[in-house]
């Protein structure tokens, strides 16, 4: 590897390496600040470095350090000081030469306390962090992956709206308040999510990432964060007080632990696959090269599409993110991870973190990006590709493909699929229905089509229709099928939610899609500003109706275990594909009692069509649960005898027998 080469000169211990698999792989516990009130141990792995300092100050920001140390260089690329004082309060960064010239400062890699923009780390008391129960937080009850429903939110979408009643607008805390509404009264907040019915939030970039200067938080700012600067550290612009170090550590657990008493579990989304920028990086400034993949050029490759990519089969990176997701899930009790371009990263990585995260609970979630915006520097067999999921046990990958033959194709909002009308989709809407695992009657490509199952267990397929990234679905559907009344749009969301919510796989809602949430048409909002990413929560009076059958689907998914069989074997055994009279008609049964349960058979049609479909079923008494956009799996909606179903225009029909 020649690129390591082009820092190297002087006395640096860059010289002695000729390649990245040449350093040293520390091997103890692998901590870069241990305080207690009679010291501070502090330690950074940086092998390749001439010298190495730690600067103390008073401030998270601003003034100069007070006191600067040498660091001494121990075993494995470690170099350590220790300072008999209570530091307790303090900043601190790292300074590494290389080359007779020092890099930057920097907070280190795995600074777990930072100050305001998170330029230099804090030294805190992390138990101090603890707000009053944590001891008792437990992560809510869940038997497996297919009893999932996930709802993606960024916090400031979710809650910045003053119509939401709420006080914390925008923050971590927003999660924390009761007892929410908006003027009409609906309820807003973490009520909204108790009553939709949820199991788990993914919260969108939570982690201190780089865009919004939480300097400046008197003025709006908005982006999506996918630009990590701290990996350990909650952001900062989402807690009531970036400067005081401990203040969003503390408000992040309070969520937490507020959401883990709403019986929601809680999944993180993690970019580990690239940094906001490759120089001046907390990396670079400590371990030049190591931690990205080059080119051939010898410049960053960029598989992320945002300037570089991690090297996750370096050993240091590889137990940088595996110990990362640990401390994750056991400071902040944090249920998941969804991993932002999985795909960068290699198969053996991915394994070793759901194996870590085994050990702590293996009711912790994963699940990612199958795919990358550039072509990794590693071999296609490597990397944890939605193709290579069926060496991932455990781990789940989002399906384009049901998404796309939903609503259309990613690369063009114009363009609509099954739920519009369209047809040549229903294949793909089969595939998705059946969790993306092979299944007798689902014609896949056998080459290079895009339909070719990869899922193994169906819990390893995240089934969805629209997520942060392009539209959301309302703007999706009225950009597909102009003229569209608002009544036929709401129709059409419905339909889509039925797919994705009685899928064998994961379900995943996009926040506001279930009050018909706008973006205005825009598809890439990352800084856009709030008026464009904000839910308007009037919504929920206005399409309550939305509301009321999505939280009826989640309702009747959580009743019935037919609809959720999370194995392979059991999903081609019990989902049975009915004849159907068009394209644009998908209908299936499920058929018989896996679980010993008191339900027969269940069908489920799915009729895109612009007319009524008749579908053949086997005859009997069907209890009716869900048609023309109406849902009751309390009461019933009414009964149909015989051996055939009506089902009307733009509508999904659910049956019992
Ligand atoms: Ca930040």
């Amino acid at each position: 590897m020649s690129v390591i080469a082009a820092a190297g000169c002087g006395s640096s211990h860059q010289d002695e390496f000729s390649s990245f698999d040449d350093y040293p792989v520390f091997a103890g516990e692998w901590e870069e600040m241990v305080y207690s009130p009679s010291s501070t141990r502090f330690s950074l792995w940086a092998p390749t470095a001439q010298e190495v300092r730690v600067l103390l100050y008073d401030a998270g920001q601003g003034g100069s350090a007070y006191k600067m140390l040498p660091m001494e260089e121990a075993d494995g690329g470690m170099w350590k000081t220790t300072v008999e004082e209570d530091l307790n309060g303090k900043f601190y960064t790292f300074n590494v030469k290389i080359g007779d010239v020092w890099l930057g400062d920097t907070p280190g890699l795995l600074a777990r306390a930072v100050g305001v923009n998170g330029d230099r780390a804090a030294v805190i008391d992390l138990d101090a962090t603890d707000p009053q129960g944590w001891d008792s937080d437990r992560r809510p009850p869940m038997k497996g992956f297919s009893d999932m429903v996930i709802y993606e939110m960024h916090h400031r979408d979710f809650s910045i709206d003053t119509v939401s009643g709420i006080r914390n607008r925008g923050k971590f805390l927003a999660l924390t308040e009761e007892g929410t509404a908006t003027y009409l009264g609906e309820k807003t907040g973490i009520d909204h999510l108790k009553e939709l019915g949820v199991t788990h939030v993914q919260i969108l970039p939570s982690f201190d990432f780089s865009t919004v200067d939480e300097a400046r938080l008197d003025r709006p700012q908005y982006n999506w964060g996918y630009d990590p600067k701290n990996y350990n550290v909650p952001e900062g612009s989402y807690s009531t007080d970036p400067y005081r170090p401990d203040v969003r550590i503390r408000e992040f657990k309070q969520m937490v632990m507020a959401l883990h008493r709403a019986g929601i579990r809680v999944i993180m989304d993690v970019a580990y696959n690239h940094t906001a920028m490759a120089r001046g990086s907390n990396f670079e400034r400590t371990v030049p090269g190591y931690f990205y993949r080059h080119a051939e050029d010898g410049k960053f490759a960029d598989a992320s599409g945002c300037g570089n990519e991690t090297a996750s089969e370096r050993p240091m990176m590889r137990r940088f993110m595996v110990e990362s997701v640990c401390y994750w899930a056991n400071e902040y009790h944090v249920d998941g991870f969804r991993f932002d371009l999985m795909a960068v990263h290699d198969v053996r990585t991915m394994k070793e973190i759901r194996s870590a995260l085994d050990r702590i609970d293996p009711t912790i979630y994963v699940g990612g990006e199958g795919w990358t915006v550039n072509p990794p520097q590693l071999p296609e067999e490597q990397l944890a590709l939605k193709r290579n999921i069926g060496c991932l046990p455990g781990i789940a990958a989002f399906s384009d493909e049901f998404r796309d033959s939903l609503r259309g194709v990613w690369d063009d909002d114009s363009k609509g699929a099954f739920l519009i009308g369209k047809r040549g989709f229903s294949d793909g809407v089969k595939f998705g229905l059946a969790g993306g695992v092979p299944h007798p009657q689902v014609k896949t490509d056998s080459v290079d089509g895009p339909l070719r199952n990869w899922a193994e267990e169906p819990s390893q397929m995240i089934s969805y229709m629209s997520c942060h990234d392009d539209k959301c679905i309302t703007d999706r559907i009225r950009s597909t099928l102009p003229g569209a009344s608002v009544q036929e749009q709401e129709a059409l969301i419905k339909l889509g939610m039925t797919a994705v919510l009685t899928s064998q796989g994961i379900p995943f809602i996009f926040a506001g899609d279930e009050v018909m949430r706008s973006k205005l048409g825009v598809s890439n909002s990352y800084v856009s500003p709030d008026s464009v990413n904000a839910i308007d929560w009037r919504n929920k009076t206005v399409y309550r109706d939305l509301f009321d059958y999505t939280k009826g689907l989640i309702a009747m998914r959580k009743a019935h275990p037919a609809f959720r069989l999370g194995d392979a074997e059991l999903v081609r055994k019990h989902l049975e594909f009915l004849p159907v009279p068009s394209d644009n008609v998908v209908a299936f049964r499920l058929v018989g009692t896996p679980g010993g349960d008191s339900w027969l058979n269940t069908v489920v049609v799915l009729n895109a069509d612009t007319a009524p479909a008749e579908i053949d079923v086997p005859e009997g008494k069907y209890w009716i649960v869900c048609h023309e956009g109406k849902i009751d799996n309390v009461t019933g909606l009414g009964t149909v005898s015989g051996n055939k179903l009506t089902v009307a225009p733009r509508s999904a029909m659910i049956v019992h027998q």
